[in-house]
């Protein structure tokens, strides 16, 4: 037995895309439906940040974005994570 969509239903789908905005860059990211762009960051609250963010600092926050992280960490009363090896923040 297989599950079929009425195919009006699947376009409604595809049109309509959630954007929401990167907590870190500000830049939009698509989060649904079909693709998901953010990554939760559990570390820093639950604040989602785009694809870009999440790969570009694998290795930990570019100091550009520490300010804003750091601001984030003090408006929801979070302790600053210990820095990795290269003296970073950690990126989750
Ligand atoms: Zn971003």
């Amino acid at each position: 037995m297989s599950l079929v969509f009425p195919k009006t239903a699947a376009i409604e789908m595809t049109k309509e895309k959630i954007m929401l905005n990167c907590d870190t860059c500000g830049n939009p990211y698509q989060e649904g439906p079909h693709r998901y762009e953010g990554h939760k960051l559990h570390r820093y609250g639950g604040i989602m940040v785009c694809d870009g963010c999440w790969q570009g600092n694998h290795d930990g926050w570019n100091p550009h974005f520490e300010p804003i992280l750091l601001g984030i960490l003090k408006e929801k009363g979070l302790p600053v994570p210990e820095r990795n090896e290269q003296g970073l923040l950690p990126r989750e």
